[in-house]
């Protein structure tokens, strides 16, 4: 049996399976947070050249002259990567594997793909937050709000960089700034209700046979890596599957019930759902 026909072997017997995901899985989209490439260029090839930007995480926390260009900036950002989002053959597969069964998806990527791709948002947890929402960037309440609508509308007003100053969104508490919902400092609202609810899946399927499929996270990564490996070496009955190119990382303890799937995230689901379908 080869590796992948094993983890197909394991998934269609599970109960249920726990997905982690990180940026590994936003490049393999063509979200790349880092890079100054050439989708970087053609975005926002003016922002680079006018204010030096280097690449979109640079400009997610850069101090832009006003909320005009900020709102520029993060309206083409959304627009581009979440609200033109046409799915991928990684989350087609990734579905496929999926099938019926319960899930519960941990991610700390912004760009709510899994919703996007038809993912149930009641079992997804954005630990860092998602370009779903605003929120008051004061944190004067904690009511998170829809943000498409008023990014399609700045988006498609935006001039030269610019939005219209009478576009920008502003608090209905306080009339103070608007920011994304994402985790940038301590004003950040944590969604407790789906916090709660993979609290809620993980002990349902504390000692049943759950597969855990992390995909694209780092080895250092304490956020999502770390507790799903936590969460395997305590449930005898789990099988821990990472797929991340030149960084697959597995601890002693947990070897014997854990794949390491060393490569292209894309390639290596494309695998595991032909071998689900070979059987
Ligand atoms: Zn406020």
């Amino acid at each position: 049996m080869n590796e992948f026909d094993a983890i197909a072997a394991k998934i269609r017997e599970a109960d249920a399976i726990l997905i982690g995901a990180s940026n590994g899985l936003s490049i393999t989209e063509g979200l790349n947070l880092f890079a100054d490439d050439e989708a970087f260029e053609r975005l926002f090839g003016d922002f680079k050249r006018k204010y030096g930007i280097r690449c979109i995480l640079h400009g997610a926390g850069a101090r832009w002259p006003d909320e005009r260009e900020q709102w520029a900036f993060t309206s083409r950002l959304v627009g581009h990567y979440s609200l033109d989002y046409k799915g991928s053959d990684a989350m087609r597969d990734l579905k496929a594997i999926v099938g019926e069964k319960d899930y519960f998806i941990v991610t700390s990527n912004c760009e709510y793909h899994f919703e996007l791709c038809g993912f149930d948002p009641a079992r997804i947890y954005e630990i860092e937050g998602s370009w779903q929402h605003m929120q008051c960037a004061a944190a004067c309440h904690d009511a998170l709000y829809p943000a498409a609508e008023a990014i399609a509308r700045m988006r498609e007003a935006e001039e030269g960089g610019l939005v219209p100053g009478e576009l920008i969104p502003r608090c209905p508490k306080c009339g103070g700034p608007m920011m994304m919902h994402v985790m940038t400092d301590r004003s950040f609202i944590v969604d407790e209700a789906a916090r709660a609810a993979q609290g809620a899946f993980v002990r349902k399927y504390m000692n049943r046979k759950l597969v855990i499929l992390e995909m694209g996270i780092g080895w250092r990564n304490q956020l999502i890596k770390a507790p799903l490996m936590r969460l395997t070496a305590a449930n005898p009955n789990a099988t821990y599957v990472t797929i991340n190119k030149g960084e697959v990382f597995i601890p002693d303890e947990i070897a014997a019930r854990s794949f390491g799937l060393d490569g292209l995230l894309a390639d290596k689901l494309a695998a595991i759902r032909e071998a689900l379908a070979r059987a």
